[in-house]
């Protein structure tokens, strides 16, 4: 461990001590004397992804923390929900113990989520990843969403994605069965 002040390449460990997940350790240089602190942990197993030109990346949880923050810019979500996503997100990928996980199953994993939460936001995620390639798909996925929700009776953890009135129907169905 070279010196933090001076670059010396000889320390010697005056402390150390357990903390929550690693070892703490308090160092002094054999040269100019300074003290400084280090932390010792492990470090979880490289994961890697995989993109669709095959090109081969590290994981980077603030690049999916982007893309899942982006989709649900200004929708009505209760605070944390993107962060406590892309932790479910990357607890779920590392428990796979795959080195390696195909950019789409991660796309997967966050279009199901958002879906289950968020119809504006799941479609606006779906848009840039799947790259709609024109309007009529679009308006196909969203036709499915609606279609399904007519059927599926109005799931009560779903913002509706309807007009004013369908609003105005759903909060006074909640406020009359709250009474
Ligand atoms: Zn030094």
């Amino acid at each position: 461990m070279n010196c933090a002040f001076c670059g010396h390449h000889d320390t010697k460990v005056v402390d150390s001590r357990d903390v929550n997940d690693g070892v703490r350790r308090r160092r002094q240089c054999l040269s100019c004397g300074s003290r400084f602190t280090t932390y010792e942990r492990v470090q979880p197993a490289g994961l890697f992804v995989i993109k669709k030109d095959q090109r081969r990346e590290e994981f980077n949880k603030d690049k999916l923390l982007t893309g899942i923050r982006k989709a649900c810019e200004k929708r009505p979500l209760p605070t944390g929900t993107v962060d406590k996503l892309a932790d479910d997100i990357e607890a779920e990928l590392y428990h796979r113990g795959k080195v390696e996980i195909p950019s789409a199953v991660i796309g997967d994993m966050v279009m199901e989520r958002l879906k289950s939460l968020d119809y504006i936001a799941y479609i606006r995620f779906a848009s840039v990843y799947r790259d709609f390639a024109d309007i009529t798909t679009l308006k196909r996925e969203i036709d499915t969403l609606v279609n399904g929700e007519t059927k599926a009776l109005q799931p009560t953890s779903q913002l509706p994605l309807l007009p004013d009135e369908e609003l105005g129907a759903v909060a006074r169905n909640r406020r009359g069965r709250r009474r």
